[in-house]
């Protein structure tokens, strides 16, 4: 577990497992009793003199850690999911595939449950790692085939990043409450096309399909501009409602 972090003026930063040790970083060490009678935000000086800023970790300095095995959904596609379903303090949530769990921990940080179905045992035990770094209790990991079935019942938010989402539509329908969405990310427009097909035949209306571009900008004093490079794709996301 990550007790506290260590943050430099330009930003880096460190992560402190015991702080019964003494910290060693390229600028120094930080003794461990100054860490344990320092309070959030005080400055620490190492022994060669470079002060750090110790704090507590905030979810995101935890979740900006976790290990990653398959590609995850990036911040600004999470960030539509949440806005377009209005997920929240109540809801309850069903995820597949979980992959590194990039999604699942993110609405988990602000749902009340997530359960999330992967079906590979190596991205579970990542899923299970992950979990104990962000020490979030309020998820269930299960090593399962979305495409077989779905046990839990009356689903808010069901969320699909899955090759062949499809296939688990027909059990979507029978897990959603009346009312609830359906979320379902892909990378290609081709499987996006094959799901919108095959929910027009269900009880699921597909009420938008959205891309989200995101653009970073410098800001230094004589650099204002979009950075050269930028992630050009991530994927498209299908939104869906439970008739
Ligand atoms: N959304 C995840 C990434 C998922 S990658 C994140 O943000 O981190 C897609 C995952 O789906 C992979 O881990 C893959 O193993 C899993 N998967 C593929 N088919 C599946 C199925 N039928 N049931 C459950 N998981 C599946």
């Amino acid at each position: 577990m990550i007790q506290k972090i260590l943050i430099t003026k330009e930003g880096k930063k460190f992560f402190i497992k015991n702080i019964d040790e003494d910290f060693h970083t390229q600028f120094g060490y930080i003794r461990s009793e100054d860490m344990k009678k320092s309070k959030p935000g005080d400055a620490l000086r190492t022994n060669l003199g470079t002060e750090l800023m110790i704090l507590n970790p905030d979810f995101i300095d935890l979740y900006n850690k976790i290990t990653r095995g398959p590609q995850v959904v990036t911040p600004k596609d999470i960030g539509i999911i949440i806005t377009e379903t209005g997920i929240g303090k109540n809801s309850v949530v069903l995820d597949a595939g979980g992959g590194s769990g990039a999604l699942s921990f993110f609405l988990a940080h602000i749902c009340k449950k997530v359960t999330t179905y992967e079906l590979r045992e190596d991205f579970v035990q990542i899923l299970e790692k992950n979990k104990e770094l962000l020490g979030l209790k309020n998820i269930t990991i299960k090593n399962k085939n979305i495409y077989e079935g779905i046990t839990e019942k009356k689903i808010d938010v069901i969320t699909f990043d899955l090759p062949e989402p499809w296939r688990a539509l027909p059990h979507a329908e029978k897990a959603l409450r009346p009312g609830g969405f359906l979320v379902s990310y892909s990378p290609n427009i081709t499987q996006i096309a094959q799901f919108v097909q095959a929910a027009k035949k269900s009880s699921i209306v597909v009420l938008k399909i959205k891309e989200i571009i995101e653009r970073k900008w410098e800001v230094d004093e004589r650099k204002l501009r979009p950075f050269n490079r930028m992630l050009g794709h991530t994927g498209f996301i299908v939104f869906c409602r439970k008739g």
